[in-house]
């Protein structure tokens, strides 16, 4: 470092206020780089690092993960299939308005097990045992419509962002390997659903919102996920919950806040024949 240049530092650094200030001005930079933008339908403002790109790139390796190790119960014909298919595919068109750069894609596995899942940047996984519970296909899209809303509301990235997580999140989607291990199953512990570490409950509470207006805009009469989140609530009363719930506070409550967004549901809703 040439010598006027560490006089000028020394002077700065030398001065509390001055230092004060130049740390404001980058914390001011990094906010302003950071991404500033809306959830869909619930219109809160977030801050979230990660891009778009960035999101897929962190769903796409988990996705090709999980495809990888079911490759044998993939299912990819028959009823359950063509059921899964037809309904994530008018939630994903609803999606796609919200998240024009996302990639949707939906992979039934056959699994006795009540989940299902949407990867940051739009890899659905639905699992087998699901789809006794869901019923039809509306109760199917108020689950497909939750899970998807996680995606376009960035959740997992506010929770990577929210953890402190961001650069190593972005090492891994550069393929490097400079974080150590324990970041790295931090990391991949978000991403992964069937972790112990669930979604916020006010982030489950905007998919469910967000969820709702998707199924109604993809033409599923949105008080049937009233009746879904009823069947729900019976069926894991004396019991464990069913797994999907075990991720989704079952409480009193959500029927509740639920019928409180109906009438703007209904709005959007129109049936198709
Ligand atoms: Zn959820």
């Amino acid at each position: 470092m040439s010598n006027p240049v560490r006089a000028v530092l020394a002077f700065l650094l030398g001065r509390p206020l001055v230092a004060i200030l130049l740390a404001a001005l980058v914390v001011g930079v990094l906010l302003l780089n950071s991404h500033r933008q809306k959830t869909p339908v619930t219109n809160r403002t977030q801050h979230v690092e990660l891009t778009d790109a960035q999101q897929m790139q962190l769903g796409n390796q988990e996705y090709a993960k999980t495809l990888r190790a079911n490759r044998a119960r993939i299912v990819s014909s028959g009823p359950q299939y063509a059921e899964v298919q037809r309904v994530a595919e008018r939630i994903e068109a609803v999606a796609s308005r919200d998240k024009p750069k996302f990639v949707w894609r939906v992979t039934l596995i056959r699994k006795d097990e009540a989940n299902a899942y949407c990867l940051p940047g739009g890899k659905i996984v639905v699992y087998t045992g699901i789809l006794p519970l869901a019923g039809n296909d509306a109760g199917l899209a108020t689950v497909l419509g939750h899970e998807v809303a996680h995606a376009t509301a960035e959740h997992v990235a506010e929770r990577i962002e929210r953890n402190h997580l961001t650069e190593v999140a972005a090492t891994i989607i550069a393929g490097g390997v400079a974080f150590s291990p324990a970041q790295f199953v931090r990391v991949s512990a978000l991403l992964d659903v069937g972790s112990s570490l669930p979604f916020s409950r006010s982030q489950e509470s905007e998919a469910d919102h967000i969820g709702l207006v998707y199924m109604a805009r993809a033409g599923y009469d949105p008080r049937q996920a009233v009746a879904f989140w009823m069947r729900m609530q019976r069926a894991s009363r004396g019991h464990e919950p069913p797994e999907f719930l075990s991720d989704h506070p079952s409480d009193a409550h959500r029927v509740q806040r639920i019928r409180g967004w109906l009438p703007e549901a209904e709005r959007e809703y129109s049936p198709r024949t």
